[in-house]
Protein backbone atom coordinates (compact mmCIF):
# COMPACT_ATOMS: atom_id res chain seq x y z
CA UNK A 1 0.00 0.00 0.00
CA UNK A 2 1.24 3.21 -1.18
CA UNK A 3 2.01 5.77 1.92
CA UNK A 4 1.13 9.68 1.57
CA UNK A 5 3.51 11.33 4.08
CA UNK A 6 2.66 14.94 5.31
CA UNK A 7 5.35 18.08 5.73
CA UNK A 8 6.34 18.63 9.32
CA UNK A 9 3.10 20.40 11.16
CA UNK A 10 0.69 19.88 8.59
CA UNK A 11 -1.16 16.68 10.07
CA UNK A 12 -3.19 19.69 12.49
CA UNK A 13 -6.88 19.87 10.12
CA UNK A 14 -6.57 16.64 9.94
CA UNK A 15 -6.50 15.65 13.11
CA UNK A 16 -9.34 18.01 13.59
CA UNK A 17 -11.16 16.03 11.56
CA UNK A 18 -11.13 17.97 8.31
CA UNK A 19 -11.32 14.81 5.13
CA UNK A 20 -8.96 16.96 2.55
CA UNK A 21 -4.96 17.13 2.39
CA UNK A 22 -3.90 20.01 0.31
CA UNK A 23 -0.96 19.30 -2.14
CA UNK A 24 0.70 22.45 -0.19
CA UNK A 25 0.92 19.72 3.00
CA UNK A 26 2.73 16.57 0.89
CA UNK A 27 5.91 15.73 1.46
CA UNK A 28 5.84 12.87 -0.70
CA UNK A 29 3.99 9.69 -2.03
CA UNK A 30 6.00 6.71 -1.33
CA UNK A 31 5.28 4.05 -3.80
CA UNK A 32 3.18 4.29 -7.50
CA UNK A 33 -0.17 5.63 -7.11
CA UNK A 34 -3.23 6.50 -9.56
CA UNK A 35 -5.36 9.47 -9.37
CA UNK A 36 -8.17 7.46 -7.11
CA UNK A 37 -6.30 5.20 -5.38
CA UNK A 38 -6.24 4.48 -1.65
CA UNK A 39 -2.94 5.94 0.42
CA UNK A 40 -2.38 5.55 3.74
CA UNK A 41 -1.93 8.68 5.45
CA UNK A 42 1.40 9.54 8.32
CA UNK A 43 2.16 12.65 9.55
CA UNK A 44 6.36 13.48 9.12
CA UNK A 45 6.93 11.33 12.52
CA UNK A 46 5.48 8.46 11.33
CA UNK A 47 2.12 8.32 13.21
CA UNK A 48 -0.83 6.70 10.96
CA UNK A 49 -3.78 9.36 10.03
CA UNK A 50 -5.97 7.97 7.89
CA UNK A 51 -6.98 5.57 4.65
CA UNK A 52 -7.53 8.49 1.84
CA UNK A 53 -8.05 8.53 -1.98
CA UNK A 54 -5.27 10.89 -3.54
CA UNK A 55 -5.38 12.56 -6.44
CA UNK A 56 -2.47 14.31 -7.93
CA UNK A 57 -4.08 16.20 -10.62
CA UNK A 58 -6.26 18.27 -8.13
CA UNK A 59 -4.96 20.93 -5.31
CA UNK A 60 -6.87 18.34 -2.61
CA UNK A 61 -4.50 15.73 -2.51
CA UNK A 62 -6.00 13.10 -0.82
CA UNK A 63 -9.54 13.05 0.47
CA UNK A 64 -10.05 11.21 3.73
CA UNK A 65 -11.89 7.57 3.66
CA UNK A 66 -11.76 6.74 7.33
CA UNK A 67 -9.27 7.44 10.22
CA UNK A 68 -9.39 3.31 11.68
CA UNK A 69 -6.08 1.90 10.16
CA UNK A 70 -8.26 -1.49 10.96
CA UNK A 71 -10.54 -0.67 7.99
CA UNK A 72 -10.57 -2.12 4.70
CA UNK A 73 -11.90 0.20 1.84
CA UNK A 74 -13.81 -1.54 -0.36
CA UNK A 75 -17.07 -2.48 -1.36
CA UNK A 76 -18.18 -3.22 2.18
CA UNK A 77 -17.35 -0.61 3.76
CA UNK A 78 -18.86 1.95 1.29
CA UNK A 79 -21.69 -0.38 1.48
CA UNK A 80 -21.69 0.03 5.80
CA UNK A 81 -21.33 4.29 5.11
CA UNK A 82 -24.56 4.37 2.52
CA UNK A 83 -26.63 2.53 5.09
CA UNK A 84 -25.47 4.72 7.90
CA UNK A 85 -26.07 8.16 6.01
CA UNK A 86 -29.44 6.31 4.97
CA UNK A 87 -30.11 5.62 8.56
CA UNK A 88 -29.32 9.17 9.89
CA UNK A 89 -32.37 10.09 7.76
CA UNK A 90 -34.82 8.53 8.65
CA UNK A 91 -36.34 11.62 10.57
CA UNK A 92 -39.91 12.95 10.65
CA UNK A 93 -38.84 16.37 8.97
CA UNK A 94 -36.72 14.13 6.37
CA UNK A 95 -39.33 12.63 3.42
CA UNK A 96 -37.94 8.70 2.93
CA UNK A 97 -39.23 8.87 -0.91
CA UNK A 98 -37.62 11.58 -2.04
CA UNK A 99 -34.22 13.10 -0.40
CA UNK A 100 -30.86 13.62 -0.68
CA UNK A 101 -29.29 9.62 0.91
CA UNK A 102 -25.67 10.94 0.66
CA UNK A 103 -24.22 14.05 0.81
CA UNK A 104 -20.22 13.35 0.20
CA UNK A 105 -17.82 14.67 2.85
CA UNK A 106 -20.61 15.46 4.84
CA UNK A 107 -21.55 11.73 5.44
CA UNK A 108 -17.54 10.47 5.07
CA UNK A 109 -17.92 9.54 1.33
CA UNK A 110 -16.00 12.25 -0.14
CA UNK A 111 -17.09 12.96 -3.85
CA UNK A 112 -20.01 10.58 -3.52
CA UNK A 113 -24.23 12.38 -3.63
CA UNK A 114 -27.00 9.73 -4.20
CA UNK A 115 -30.18 11.44 -4.57
CA UNK A 116 -33.49 9.33 -4.07
CA UNK A 117 -36.85 10.04 -6.34
CA UNK A 118 -39.00 7.07 -5.54
CA UNK A 119 -37.37 3.83 -6.67
CA UNK A 120 -34.57 5.95 -9.13
CA UNK A 121 -31.38 7.28 -6.83
CA UNK A 122 -29.16 9.54 -9.19
CA UNK A 123 -26.08 9.37 -8.06
CA UNK A 124 -23.10 11.72 -8.74
CA UNK A 125 -18.77 10.52 -8.54
CA UNK A 126 -17.65 13.81 -8.28
CA UNK A 127 -14.10 13.61 -7.35
CA UNK A 128 -11.08 10.89 -8.47
CA UNK A 129 -11.55 8.29 -5.33
CA UNK A 130 -15.30 8.24 -5.38
CA UNK A 131 -14.82 6.86 -9.62
CA UNK A 132 -12.16 4.79 -8.58
CA UNK A 133 -14.89 3.06 -6.25
CA UNK A 134 -17.70 3.68 -8.80
CA UNK A 135 -18.90 0.02 -9.70
CA UNK A 136 -18.45 -0.74 -6.06
CA UNK A 137 -20.44 2.33 -5.06
CA UNK A 138 -23.49 1.37 -7.82
CA UNK A 139 -23.58 -2.19 -6.06
CA UNK A 140 -23.41 -0.30 -2.46
CA UNK A 141 -26.59 1.81 -3.73
CA UNK A 142 -28.58 -0.69 -5.23
CA UNK A 143 -28.33 -3.40 -2.39
CA UNK A 144 -28.71 -0.59 0.50
CA UNK A 145 -31.93 1.22 -0.71
CA UNK A 146 -33.50 -1.63 -2.72
CA UNK A 147 -34.32 1.20 -5.86
CA UNK A 148 -35.27 -0.39 -9.11
CA UNK A 149 -32.44 1.44 -10.86
CA UNK A 150 -29.44 3.73 -10.17
CA UNK A 151 -28.75 7.39 -12.65
CA UNK A 152 -25.92 8.90 -13.12
CA UNK A 153 -25.54 12.50 -13.47
CA UNK A 154 -21.56 13.09 -13.51
CA UNK A 155 -22.04 16.33 -15.19
CA UNK A 156 -20.59 18.79 -12.74
CA UNK A 157 -18.16 21.34 -13.13
CA UNK A 158 -15.92 20.34 -10.41
CA UNK A 159 -14.90 17.08 -11.69
CA UNK A 160 -12.53 19.11 -14.39
CA UNK A 161 -10.76 19.84 -11.04
CA UNK A 162 -10.45 15.96 -10.77
CA UNK A 163 -9.42 15.81 -13.82
CA UNK A 164 -12.72 13.85 -14.78
CA UNK A 165 -14.64 14.18 -17.46
CA UNK A 166 -18.38 14.16 -17.59
CA UNK A 167 -20.43 11.33 -17.40
CA UNK A 168 -24.03 10.74 -17.74
CA UNK A 169 -26.12 7.61 -18.09
CA UNK A 170 -27.69 4.45 -16.47
CA UNK A 171 -25.83 2.69 -13.71
CA UNK A 172 -27.97 -0.10 -12.50
CA UNK A 173 -31.40 -1.25 -13.36
CA UNK A 174 -33.51 -0.36 -16.11
CA UNK A 175 -34.04 3.16 -18.11
CA UNK A 176 -35.77 5.74 -15.52
CA UNK A 177 -39.00 7.10 -16.75
CA UNK A 178 -39.53 10.00 -18.40
CA UNK A 179 -40.91 11.65 -15.34
CA UNK A 180 -40.97 10.98 -11.60
CA UNK A 181 -43.68 12.06 -9.60
CA UNK A 182 -42.61 13.23 -5.65
CA UNK A 183 -44.24 14.81 -3.45
CA UNK A 184 -43.16 17.78 -1.49
CA UNK A 185 -45.37 18.31 1.63
CA UNK A 186 -48.88 18.78 -0.09
CA UNK A 187 -47.47 19.47 -3.48
CA UNK A 188 -46.60 17.39 -6.23
CA UNK A 189 -43.57 17.77 -8.22
CA UNK A 190 -42.18 16.16 -11.20
CA UNK A 191 -38.55 15.39 -11.51
CA UNK A 192 -36.69 14.90 -15.04
CA UNK A 193 -33.13 13.02 -13.98
CA UNK A 194 -32.11 12.82 -17.07
CA UNK A 195 -32.26 16.52 -17.77
CA UNK A 196 -33.34 18.23 -15.08
CA UNK A 197 -30.72 20.48 -12.84
CA UNK A 198 -28.05 18.93 -10.67
CA UNK A 199 -29.50 15.56 -10.10
CA UNK A 200 -33.04 16.80 -11.57
CA UNK A 201 -34.31 18.69 -8.51
CA UNK A 202 -33.25 21.35 -5.88
CA UNK A 203 -34.18 19.12 -2.82
CA UNK A 204 -31.64 21.08 -0.82
CA UNK A 205 -34.42 24.37 -0.64
CA UNK A 206 -37.33 21.95 0.09
CA UNK A 207 -37.84 23.08 3.48
CA UNK A 208 -37.26 26.75 2.80
CA UNK A 209 -40.11 26.55 -0.03
CA UNK A 210 -42.36 25.52 2.22
CA UNK A 211 -41.82 28.47 4.98
CA UNK A 212 -42.21 30.63 1.96
CA UNK A 213 -45.23 29.47 0.56
CA UNK A 214 -47.10 29.44 4.48
CA UNK A 215 -46.19 33.62 4.18
CA UNK A 216 -47.96 33.75 0.45
CA UNK A 217 -51.80 33.48 1.50
CA UNK A 218 -53.44 36.12 -0.13
CA UNK A 219 -50.01 38.01 -1.41
CA UNK A 220 -48.74 39.64 -4.63
CA UNK A 221 -45.55 37.27 -4.79
CA UNK A 222 -42.66 37.84 -7.38
CA UNK A 223 -40.56 34.47 -7.73
CA UNK A 224 -37.72 35.53 -8.94
CA UNK A 225 -34.80 32.71 -10.36
CA UNK A 226 -38.06 30.37 -10.52
CA UNK A 227 -36.36 27.13 -12.09
CA UNK A 228 -39.57 25.01 -12.13
CA UNK A 229 -41.49 27.16 -9.90
CA UNK A 230 -40.58 25.10 -6.85
CA UNK A 231 -41.24 28.60 -4.45
CA UNK A 232 -44.38 29.53 -6.92
CA UNK A 233 -46.03 26.39 -6.47
CA UNK A 234 -45.75 26.05 -2.70
CA UNK A 235 -47.49 29.56 -2.96
CA UNK A 236 -50.50 28.44 -5.23
CA UNK A 237 -50.88 25.38 -2.74
CA UNK A 238 -50.82 27.92 0.06
CA UNK A 239 -53.80 30.48 -1.56
CA UNK A 240 -51.50 33.00 -3.38
CA UNK A 241 -52.97 36.21 -4.27
CA UNK A 242 -51.02 36.44 -7.94
CA UNK A 243 -47.51 34.87 -8.67
CA UNK A 244 -45.32 35.71 -11.26
CA UNK A 245 -42.40 33.54 -11.54
CA UNK A 246 -39.37 34.95 -13.84
CA UNK A 247 -36.69 32.19 -15.41
CA UNK A 248 -34.35 32.94 -18.29
CA UNK A 249 -35.12 29.33 -19.14
CA UNK A 250 -38.58 28.61 -21.27
CA UNK A 251 -38.11 24.78 -20.80
CA UNK A 252 -37.87 25.24 -17.15
CA UNK A 253 -41.37 27.91 -17.27
CA UNK A 254 -43.16 25.47 -19.28
CA UNK A 255 -42.32 22.69 -16.42
CA UNK A 256 -43.69 24.79 -14.22
CA UNK A 257 -46.98 25.58 -15.89
CA UNK A 258 -47.47 21.31 -16.33
CA UNK A 259 -46.75 21.30 -13.01
CA UNK A 260 -49.31 23.51 -11.61
CA UNK A 261 -51.36 21.86 -14.04
CA UNK A 262 -51.16 18.38 -12.55
CA UNK A 263 -51.64 20.01 -8.85
CA UNK A 264 -55.10 21.62 -10.30
CA UNK A 265 -53.59 25.26 -9.34
CA UNK A 266 -56.15 28.03 -10.54
CA UNK A 267 -53.95 29.31 -13.61
CA UNK A 268 -55.30 32.57 -13.36
CA UNK A 269 -53.25 33.46 -10.06
CA UNK A 270 -50.05 32.64 -11.96
CA UNK A 271 -47.90 34.41 -14.43
CA UNK A 272 -44.60 33.03 -15.95
CA UNK A 273 -42.24 35.33 -17.58
CA UNK A 274 -39.16 34.46 -19.23
CA UNK A 275 -37.12 36.73 -18.83
CA UNK A 276 -33.68 38.06 -17.45
CA UNK A 277 -34.04 38.50 -13.91
CA UNK A 278 -31.73 41.80 -13.68
CA UNK A 279 -33.21 43.27 -16.68
CA UNK A 280 -36.70 42.23 -15.30
CA UNK A 281 -36.24 43.79 -12.47
CA UNK A 282 -35.56 47.07 -13.91
CA UNK A 283 -38.95 46.85 -16.00
CA UNK A 284 -41.03 46.34 -12.94
CA UNK A 285 -39.76 48.97 -11.33
CA UNK A 286 -39.88 51.40 -14.21
CA UNK A 287 -43.40 50.02 -14.60
CA UNK A 288 -43.83 51.15 -11.10
CA UNK A 289 -44.93 47.24 -9.92
CA UNK A 290 -44.75 46.85 -6.27
CA UNK A 291 -45.36 43.18 -4.53
CA UNK A 292 -46.10 41.81 -0.99
CA UNK A 293 -43.36 38.78 -0.64
CA UNK A 294 -40.39 38.69 -3.94
CA UNK A 295 -38.60 35.87 -3.68
CA UNK A 296 -34.60 35.63 -4.79
CA UNK A 297 -33.15 32.11 -5.46
CA UNK A 298 -30.08 32.58 -8.07
CA UNK A 299 -27.67 30.00 -9.22
CA UNK A 300 -24.41 29.76 -7.86
CA UNK A 301 -22.43 33.22 -8.51
CA UNK A 302 -19.20 32.17 -6.61
CA UNK A 303 -18.08 28.98 -6.92
CA UNK A 304 -15.18 29.19 -4.74
CA UNK A 305 -14.17 32.85 -2.61
CA UNK A 306 -12.16 33.80 -5.73
CA UNK A 307 -15.52 34.60 -7.22
CA UNK A 308 -16.45 36.68 -4.35
CA UNK A 309 -16.32 39.83 -5.56
CA UNK A 310 -17.64 39.93 -8.93
CA UNK A 311 -20.57 37.68 -7.20
CA UNK A 312 -21.61 39.85 -4.40
CA UNK A 313 -22.31 42.89 -7.17
CA UNK A 314 -24.63 40.64 -8.97
CA UNK A 315 -26.05 39.49 -4.98
CA UNK A 316 -26.61 43.42 -4.10
CA UNK A 317 -27.97 44.12 -7.47
CA UNK A 318 -30.74 42.21 -7.66
CA UNK A 319 -31.19 42.41 -3.43
CA UNK A 320 -31.46 46.54 -3.83
CA UNK A 321 -33.87 46.28 -7.11
CA UNK A 322 -36.10 43.34 -4.63
CA UNK A 323 -35.78 45.93 -1.65
CA UNK A 324 -37.24 48.46 -4.33
CA UNK A 325 -40.29 46.62 -5.80
CA UNK A 326 -41.73 45.78 -2.18
CA UNK A 327 -44.54 47.06 -0.44
CA UNK A 328 -44.22 48.66 3.18
CA UNK A 329 -44.00 45.89 5.60
CA UNK A 330 -43.47 43.38 2.79
CA UNK A 331 -41.23 40.45 2.46
CA UNK A 332 -37.54 39.70 0.52
CA UNK A 333 -36.64 35.81 1.09
CA UNK A 334 -33.69 35.83 -0.43
CA UNK A 335 -30.61 33.21 -0.99
CA UNK A 336 -26.94 32.35 -1.89
CA UNK A 337 -25.91 28.90 -2.78
CA UNK A 338 -22.16 29.96 -3.41
CA UNK A 339 -20.24 28.38 -1.30
CA UNK A 340 -17.87 31.03 -2.00
CA UNK A 341 -20.06 33.75 -0.40
CA UNK A 342 -19.83 33.36 3.93
CA UNK A 343 -23.13 33.27 5.93
CA UNK A 344 -21.33 36.50 7.23
CA UNK A 345 -21.01 38.30 3.57
CA UNK A 346 -24.02 37.35 2.56
CA UNK A 347 -26.07 39.52 5.60
CA UNK A 348 -23.47 42.00 4.90
CA UNK A 349 -24.41 42.38 1.14
CA UNK A 350 -28.52 42.58 1.69
CA UNK A 351 -27.59 45.31 4.35
CA UNK A 352 -26.11 47.41 1.84
CA UNK A 353 -28.66 46.52 -0.68
CA UNK A 354 -31.19 48.25 1.69
CA UNK A 355 -29.60 50.91 2.56
CA UNK A 356 -28.75 51.83 -0.71
CA UNK A 357 -32.17 51.20 -1.73
CA UNK A 358 -33.59 53.57 1.11
CA UNK A 359 -35.06 51.04 3.41
CA UNK A 360 -35.37 50.07 6.75
CA UNK A 361 -34.82 46.35 6.88
CA UNK A 362 -34.98 43.41 9.63
CA UNK A 363 -34.17 40.06 9.53
CA UNK A 364 -37.39 38.02 10.49
CA UNK A 365 -35.86 34.57 10.09
CA UNK A 366 -32.04 32.39 8.70
CA UNK A 367 -32.69 30.18 6.57
CA UNK A 368 -30.14 26.93 5.45
CA UNK A 369 -30.48 23.65 3.25
CA UNK A 370 -32.58 21.07 4.41
CA UNK A 371 -31.49 18.56 7.10
CA UNK A 372 -30.91 15.68 4.10
CA UNK A 373 -27.93 17.98 3.30
CA UNK A 374 -26.60 17.76 6.63
CA UNK A 375 -23.47 19.98 7.77
CA UNK A 376 -20.30 18.62 8.80
CA UNK A 377 -19.11 21.00 11.88
CA UNK A 378 -15.30 19.57 11.11
CA UNK A 379 -16.11 20.57 7.36
CA UNK A 380 -17.76 23.96 7.45
CA UNK A 381 -17.53 23.77 3.72
CA UNK A 382 -20.92 21.59 3.65
CA UNK A 383 -22.52 24.60 4.61
CA UNK A 384 -23.38 26.84 1.17
CA UNK A 385 -26.81 27.29 1.12
CA UNK A 386 -28.22 30.36 3.29
CA UNK A 387 -31.36 32.73 3.27
CA UNK A 388 -32.54 35.58 4.71
CA UNK A 389 -36.27 36.72 5.10
CA UNK A 390 -36.55 40.39 5.63
CA UNK A 391 -39.32 42.52 6.36
CA UNK A 392 -38.55 46.30 5.03
CA UNK A 393 -40.82 48.83 7.28
N1 LIG B 1 -35.86 28.24 -6.86
C1 LIG B 1 -35.69 27.10 -7.73
C2 LIG B 1 -34.25 26.85 -8.11
C3 LIG B 1 -33.56 28.00 -8.82
S1 LIG B 1 -32.19 27.51 -9.76
C4 LIG B 1 -36.35 25.89 -7.07
O1 LIG B 1 -36.81 25.98 -5.93
O2 LIG B 1 -36.42 24.83 -7.71
C5 LIG B 1 -31.71 28.95 -10.58
C6 LIG B 1 -32.49 29.29 -11.84
O3 LIG B 1 -32.04 30.56 -12.29
C7 LIG B 1 -32.36 28.36 -13.03
O4 LIG B 1 -33.62 27.89 -13.39
C8 LIG B 1 -31.79 29.23 -14.17
O5 LIG B 1 -32.41 28.97 -15.43
C9 LIG B 1 -32.17 30.60 -13.71
N2 LIG B 1 -31.33 31.72 -14.16
C10 LIG B 1 -29.98 31.82 -14.18
N3 LIG B 1 -29.59 33.06 -14.53
C11 LIG B 1 -30.72 33.78 -14.78
C12 LIG B 1 -30.99 35.12 -15.15
N4 LIG B 1 -30.01 35.99 -15.34
N5 LIG B 1 -32.28 35.51 -15.27
C13 LIG B 1 -33.28 34.63 -15.05
N6 LIG B 1 -33.09 33.35 -14.67
C14 LIG B 1 -31.83 32.93 -14.54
Amino acid sequence: MSKLILKPGREKSLKRRHPWIFSGGVARIDGQVQSGDTVAVYSSHGEFLAWAACNSKSQISARVWSRDEAEKIDGEFFEHKIRAAMAARVHPTIPAESCRLVYGEADGLPGLIADRYGDTVVAQFTTAGAERWREEMADALLRATGAARIYERSDVDVRELEGLAPRVGLLRGDEPPETIAIKEHSVRFLVDVRHGHKTGFYLDQRTNRHIVGKLARDKEVLNCFCYTGGFSLHALSEGVGHVTSIDSSGDALAWGKRQAALNDFDESRATWMEADVFKALRTLRDQGRSFDVVVLDPPKFAPTAAHAEKASRGYKDINLLAFKLLKPGGLLATFSCSGGISDELFQKIVAGAALDAGVDAQILRRLTQAPDHPVLLSFPESAYLKGLICRVG
